[in-house]
């Protein structure tokens, strides 16, 4: 993914909002993270599996039929 390929005009119109890591000022390169270095983190918490919803998947699989030939 590279930022430098987007017009300027589409970051802009983003709201910059807290780091969701560390809570500081979020940059437009690393939107919504402050720098590399939270992105880095949130994607370890992605790959460890920390951000999975396990209540919201076990009721969609339930109302989900298993047997739709
Ligand atoms: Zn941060």
């Amino acid at each position: 993914m590279s930022e430098e390929d987007k017009p300027a005009d589409v970051v802009h119109l983003r709201q910059l909002g807290p780091c969701p890591i560390c809570k500081k000022t979020s940059t437009q390169k690393y939107h919504p993270f402050c720098s590399s270095h939270c992105a880095n983190v949130d994607l370890g918490r992605w790959l460890n599996g920390v951000y999975t919803v396990p209540s919201q998947r076990e009721e969609n699989r339930d109302i989900e039929p298993e047997t739709n030939e």
